[in-house]
């Protein structure tokens, strides 16, 4: 089966999607993006991801395409059309089409491409999940909170991690701190046991995932703190892990060649990852279920529809 992407409008052979040479996205990197996680075909945390989505945008005065629900619908499609079942929806918009010149151009629509990848499902081994890491200066702007298309220190990072053979590069910021993975959040488990992460603001990505588990441990009564930390404490940690729509909650357990506790995944780490896996898995179900009595309904109406007509006649 062919893939099919959804461009401005249209569902084309994803070999056959373009966009415009003079696409500000193209041009500037003066665009968005949003990646959404897909299991059993349904969206995880999707009331994030377009919250998020709308929020960059506004950060960026880009105008929002088209509403809320039709957004959803959009991404629906190109989630059936392609018989994704698990995997990524990925939507882009950008500024659109204009002369290049820097600023704003007057009149101008955004161009709206989405596309979605089959991807692997739900991770149940969680020692098969666990991946190493290593360091690097982050060498971002000053909105990194803004999800932006403009991803080139996040590919040099990724470069010389996937260099280095290891699945991330984690960014540190000045005086040492720890900011966020190139395209994850970080969390530990400190040296004393605590859960920690680095708090909100200009220079990190306000992560779905980072939100979805907050929350999760919010409603587990697991305290955590979101100070931050530096890299001697990352260093110390008990326990590293990762989140993001594609890592889900991934333990780190090497840095820069050197074990992180004892090199294997810790306990809170694994209790984590059971917890978010559990709330992705009940949001398909969810799903599932509506399908099922949608399905049933429309049968329904069938039978109905039909009776009146055998009545009538
Ligand atoms: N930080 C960066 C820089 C990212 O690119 C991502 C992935 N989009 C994340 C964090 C994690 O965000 P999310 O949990 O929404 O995937």
């Amino acid at each position: 089966m062919s893939r099919i992407a959804y461009v401005n409008g249209r569902y084309l052979a994803h070999h056959a999607a373009t966009v415009s040479i003079e696409d500000r996205g193209y041009q500037f990197g003066d665009g968005v993006y949003e990646v959404v996680p897909i299991h059993r075909g349904a969206f995880i945390d999707a009331d994030l991801h377009l919250a998020r989505l709308a929020r960059s945008l506004r950060e960026l005065e880009i105008p929002t395409p088209m509403n809320d629900t039709a957004l959803r619908n959009v991404l629906m499609m190109v989630v059936r059309r392609n018989r994704v079942r698990e995997g990524i929806v990925y939507l882009q918009i950008t500024r659109g089409v204009a002369r290049r010149d820097h600023a704003f151009p007057a009149r101008v629509i955004p161009s709206m491409v989405v596309t979605a990848r089959h991807g692997p499902p739900l991770p149940t081994d969680i020692d098969g999940w666990a991946a190493s890491a290593i360091t690097t200066p982050d060498i971002r702007w000053g909105r990194c909170d803004i999800k932006s298309v403009n991803l080139l220190p996040n590919v040099l990072a990724k470069q010389q991690a996937r260099r280095a053979g290891v699945y991330e590069a984690i960014l540190i910021g000045p005086d040492d701190q720890v900011m966020e993975g190139s395209s994850t959040n970080v969390w530990i488990v400190d040296h004393e046991g605590v859960l920690r992460t680095r708090r909100l603001d200009h220079h990190i990505l306000p992560g779905c995932t980072r939100a979805a588990l907050a929350t999760l441990l919010a409603e587990n009564a697991i305290p955590f703190r979101d100070d931050g930390f530096d890299l001697a404490t990352l260093r110390r940690a008990r326990e590293v892990f990762l989140t993001s729509a594609t890592s889900l909650v991934k333990p780190i357990t090497a840095i820069d060649g050197q074990p992180i506790g004892n090199g294997a995944v810790g306990s809170i780490t694994a209790q984590l990852f059971g917890l978010f896996v559990a709330h992705a898995r009940a949001q398909g179900e969810q799903h599932a279920r509506a399908q099922t009595e949608q399905h049933a309904r429309a049968q329904g109406d069938q039978h109905a529809r039909a009776k009146a007509e055998q009545e009538a006649a």
